[in-house]
């Protein structure tokens, strides 16, 4: 089935591109290409694409900034969803509600500029709030489930608000994994002054400084209960272990470092880190990656 022309025959007004490189939207680089791409202008746009895709039991995969995501080698049968034309951003007082596309830089900038603090531990961290709720992304000070009062969402094609306790959030989990869309969030932040916040977001920058360069997915491995997958990589004597395209960095063990391979290069060398890991280790480390499938 020719998916551009199913979409755009029951959508004609849905922007809709076909055969997206993911190589352009996200930030590994790798992958083929996805036969369409969609960005849904409202949430009721979002809805009742989702009600088709389900309904026609098409494949199909949400993304947002794609900073923790790694998609397939060749084409991807089925429709991309992503939200960055839900970026409303507005504030009641300390509580913000932000469309599922707005950026982490854009959050944090709008917040900063109210007063509002909370949100500069995301300083840095690239992400739509879709993705970072979906991911509960964070730093060890932070993490969207601190903030999240209500989640606009949707399950199974029906829109939904979802308090904080139905997002069942976890360590770089959230109920938005499988399969309910996030649509938008309201965070709570607190009133704050100007200097505390410039002094926040200064030091979660400078935590970021020494991060590694290069396309990469950020974290690769959940950090296990008390310990870190970087230090764990590390001690395996993996940093530089390298496949095809794909290397252990040697500034940080826990991210892969794509410098022109594929997605397959990266997908071995995960697998065989995950192995030595268990072999040298006993530990069995688990992906924060989420895969395209
Ligand atoms: C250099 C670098 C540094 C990083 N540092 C950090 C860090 O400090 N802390 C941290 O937590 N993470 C970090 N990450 C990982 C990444 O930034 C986070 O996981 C972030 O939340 C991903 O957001 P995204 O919008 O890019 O989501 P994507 O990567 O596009 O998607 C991630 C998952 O969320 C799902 N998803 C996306 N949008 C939605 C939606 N609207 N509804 C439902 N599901 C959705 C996807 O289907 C996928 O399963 C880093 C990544 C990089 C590349």
């Amino acid at each position: 089935m020719d998916l551009y022309a199913f979409v755009k025959n029951r959508f004609p007004e849905l922007p809709a591109v076909r055969s997206l490189a993911f190589s352009r939207c996200t930030t590994i680089g790798v992958g083929g290409s996805a036969a369409v791409a969609v960005s849904p202008r409202t949430v009721e746009e979002a809805a009742e694409l989702l009600c088709v895709l389900l309904r026609e039991r098409i494949p199909h995969y949400f993304l947002g900034a794609g900073a923790n995501v790694l998609p397939p080698d060749g084409e991807y049968e089925g429709v991309i969803v992503r939200f960055s034309a839900l970026n409303a951003l507005y504030a009641d007082g300390t509580e913000v509600y932000c469309g599922a596309g707005v950026t982490g830089g854009a959050l944090c900038r709008f917040a900063r500029a109210r007063l509002l603090s909370g949100a500069e531990c995301f300083t840095g961290i690239p992400m739509t709030v879709g993705g970072g709720i979906a991911m509960n992304a964070g730093v060890r000070d932070g993490h969207f489930s601190d903030l999240v009062c209500r989640v606009v969402a949707l399950d199974r094609g029906r829109i939904a608000v979802l308090g904080k306790g139905d997002c069942l959030f976890g360590n770089k989990r959230s109920v938005f994994q499988g399969g309910i869309a996030v649509l938008g969030a309201s965070l709570m932040l607190r009133f704050s002054y100007r200097e505390e916040i410039e002094r926040n977001t200064c030091y979660f920058r400078m935590r970021r400084k020494d991060l590694p360069k290069g396309r990469s997915m950020g974290c690769v491995f959940v950090n296990p209960e008390g310990e870190s997958a970087g230090e764990l990589i590390d001690r395996c004597g993996l940093k530089g272990a390298r496949i095809g395209g794909a290397f252990v960095s040697s500034a940080h063990a826990n991210f892969i470092i794509s410098d022109g391979g594929s997605s397959a290069d990266v997908s071995a060398l995960i697998a065989f880190v995950r192995k030595q890991v268990y072999a040298q280790t006993g530990v069995l480390l688990r992906e924060e990656i989420r895969r395209i499938v």
